[in-house]
């Protein structure tokens, strides 16, 4: 990864019971550090838990704000604000999971989606990898795709030069450098690169940087800027938007889920588009691939394509990229549940300990 090794790959489920025994699924993110998952799965169990048993719903959302009301202070006294924002997120998931399988329909019948499936690129593209990973990645009818460049010692524009060179025609390339450029730096990068031209150029400054940090490189180069994945709220992605950044990029596991992502999109200004942020297991990569089939033409679910079992195998074999697309669900729920045998091996195996711990302790 970008941020330094990830010796593991930890993920969280949350699985949310009605009272008849019917299941909802989310995600919550905990990519790393190493045992986040475990981290955030034990402050679910403690915290969270207790204030869902027995609550009502009738939209996913009047949970997220019964969730607020009664924890947002007890998460701003821990300081783990954003930790509250994650379990939500996944909560908000697994809630539509759960009322869409309990009500028999698909997400894509419930919101009345003319076809049922999600543009897909292609992410997390490694220098070493390109000559193998563009071209097959083409072959599945993808169009963009994404290199993680900001590490001085791979030259930049040497490495956009050699994707852009493999790319068919009229698919793009664009740029991923994780927060690690200074403003000065960034203008300098994105200046060397114009002539290459990336579709966008993603989190090309720290998500906390001055708001007139980003509209200074937004006013200082021809290519677009994207960022969302540590943005966290509505007023947040459009203050970013009205100051330049086009391709907003939420995570439903990190921020909002579902229903923040459906939010943001019919709030943001013109000019601005949703690309949903994912990396993480299948369960959250359905629900972000379901945003992208909601905004239909003008987004595209990121899909990585780095070797994880979690996302080609626990689940099923349900992230298959087509023609650049991936198909919904065509059962009844948002996501499809993880497979029990697959489940039980994930938690019990060598490398998972954290999801076998979230498991014997009851979390569902
Ligand atoms: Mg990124």
């Amino acid at each position: 990864m970008a941020l330094g090794l990830m010796p593991t790959r930890p993920a969280l489920l949350v699985r949310i019971r009605d009272v008849d025994g019917c299941s909802g699924w989310g995600e919550v993110w905990a990519n790393f550090p190493p045992r986040a998952n475990l981290h955030k799965a034990h402050i679910i169990e403690d915290v969270v838990a207790p204030h869902l048993r027995g609550a009502r719903f009738v939209e996913p959302r009047e949970i997220g704000a019964l969730l607020c009301d009664q924890l947002s202070i007890y998460f701003l006294h821990v300081g783990q604000i954003e930790v509250f924002s994650h379990i939500l997120a996944g909560i908000d998931t697994a809630l539509w999971d759960l009322a869409l399988r309990r009500a028999g329909r698909s997400f894509a019948e419930f919101m009345g989606l003319s076809e049922a499936s999600a543009q897909s690129y292609a992410t997390s593209i490694n220098a070493e990898d390109l000559e193998r990973l563009i071209p097959h990645h083409a072959s599945l009818g993808q169009t963009h795709f994404k290199l993680k460049i900001g590490f001085e010692e791979h030259g930049n524009r040497e490495i956009v030069k050699r994707a852009a060179g493999l790319c068919p025609n009229g698919s793009h390339i664009m740029v991923d450098s994780n927060q690690s450029w200074t403003l000065e730096t960034a203008r300098s990068q994105l200046g060397n690169l114009e002539d290459l031209s990336p579709y966008f150029a993603e989190e090309p400054l720290p998500a906390n940087a001055p708001l007139a940090d980003w509209e200074e490189l937004a006013s200082s180069t021809d290519i677009p800027l994207a960022g969302g994945e540590n943005i966290y709220g509505i007023d947040s992605f459009c203050a970013m938007a009205n100051v330049g950044l086009r391709i907003l990029q939420p995570d439903v596991a990190k921020w909002g889920g579902v229903t923040g992502a459906l939010d943001l999109a019919r709030a943001m200004p013109q000019g601005a588009c949703l690309w949903p942020h994912f990396m993480g297991t299948a369960v959250g990569q359905v629900a972000a691939l379901s945003i992208t089939a909601v905004l239909a033409k003008t987004s595209s679910c990121e899909v990585d394509v780095n070797e994880n079992t979690l996302r080609t195998d626990l689940c099923g074999d349900i992230i298959t990229v087509r023609n650049g697309r991936v198909d919904l669900p065509s059962g009844p729920g948002l996501v499809v549940p993880p497979v029990p045998d697959l489940l039980a091996t994930f938690m019990d195996g060598k490398d998972s300990g954290p999801m076998a711990e979230a498991s014997r302790s009851g979390l569902s």
